[in-house]
């Protein structure tokens, strides 16, 4: 996520901002319980934010093994690859602290064909890139985004169990912190026409709904007709769907349209929408860890995830 700054912002600000007031989202229609939490969908987050990953960051050898980790992943689903191929590699200019650099990047691609409209795709994404090293101190990247990509993994788990109606096309994106980058190459040379995509459905940060017990959902004042989809669907748990931090009112970091990979959708024409959590004081911090996860949290946000992706898939198209 890099909203709109590429590093951390300082705590103070971090902790002003969690207590920003923010317009409250719709009432819940009905609270379910607590999902039991899926021991997968943590161990996910749990070994990409390990050590060993380095923080994940574009074109290291932490990155490269949470790249082979997720692939490993969708292979053992049995989660196809896209037209050309698993794996979509890319080179670009990139930002850093110490002003651009070049890249080397690698998009992840999966296809779980639909049931009812094949021939049309929702594209979700979700970045797996993160900072990597600074000043000597892994930033881990639970939050951001391992979390996003764990709930993206079960979203995909599910679906190969129960088909969806469209397509779908899982990736995960490389090269987010350094600019969008993958999702700039993804929607420049894409595995099916841009003219087929539906929607991109974007996960960057979803564990730490703690903050104010809201999965945000940003994009439905560019897609209003998407609202009213998601609108009904019941709180998980003790997080619930906000809408928001998308019109000209939301400005600054407070306006999330271009904040993370479906900017780069937004920006080719694609209808989009983005869910994730709102800042913490961990946020492009090292200590984004994995042991600062609520499991209860982020399984009732992923389960909302999913709960909309569904709401959606049944909703596009008819
Ligand atoms: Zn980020």
């Amino acid at each position: 996520m890099i909203r709109p700054r590429l590093f951390s912002i300082p705590l103070a600000a971090a902790l002003l901002i969690g207590c920003t007031p923010v317009t409250p989202g719709p009432t819940p229609v009905a609270a379910v319980a607590t999902p039991v939490p899926s021991s997968t969908l943590l161990d996910d987050v749990r070994i990409l934010s390990g050590d060993d990953m380095a923080g994940r960051d574009t074109g290291s050898a932490g990155g490269e093994k949470a790249r082979d980790y997720i692939v490993s992943r969708l292979e053992a689903m049995g989660v196809q690859p896209a037209s050309f191929g698993r794996l979509q590699p890319f080179e670009a200019q990139g930002r850093t602290r110490e002003g651009v650099k070049r890249f080397n990047g690698v998009n992840i691609v999966g296809l779980i064909p639909g049931t009812r409209i094949a021939d049309r795709y929702i594209v979700v994404t979700a970045h797996y890139d993160h900072v990597g090293v600074n000043d000597g101190q892994i930033y881990h990247g639970a939050d951001d985004n391992a979390s996003g990509v764990a709930t993206m993994l079960e979203l995909a788990r599910r679906l190969k169990a129960q088909p969806p109606e469209h397509s779908v096309l899982i990736v995960a994106l490389d090269g987010e912190e350094r600019g969008l980058l993958g999702a700039r190459e993804f929607v420049k040379a894409p595995p099916v026409p841009l003219s087929a995509v539906s929607l991109n459905l974007n996960f960057d940060m979803t564990a730490r709904a703690e903050t104010d017990g809201h999965l945000w959902v940003t994009g439905t004042y560019q897609n209003p007709v998407l609202r009213p989809v998601l609108q009904p669907v019941p709180a998980q748990g003790r997080v619930s769907f906000a809408f928001g931090k998308d019109t000209p009112q939301d400005t600054g970091e407070n306006n999330w349209v271009d904040a993370s990979d479906h900017a780069a959708f937004h920006a080719a024409g694609v209808p989009f929408l983005y869910m994730g959590v709102d800042y913490h004081p961990d946020y492009h911090r090292p200590s984004d860890t994995y042991d600062r996860i609520d499991p209860a949290i982020f399984t009732s946000a992923t389960e909302l995830a999913i709960a909309g992706f569904h709401a959606l898939d049944k909703a596009l198209d008819r």
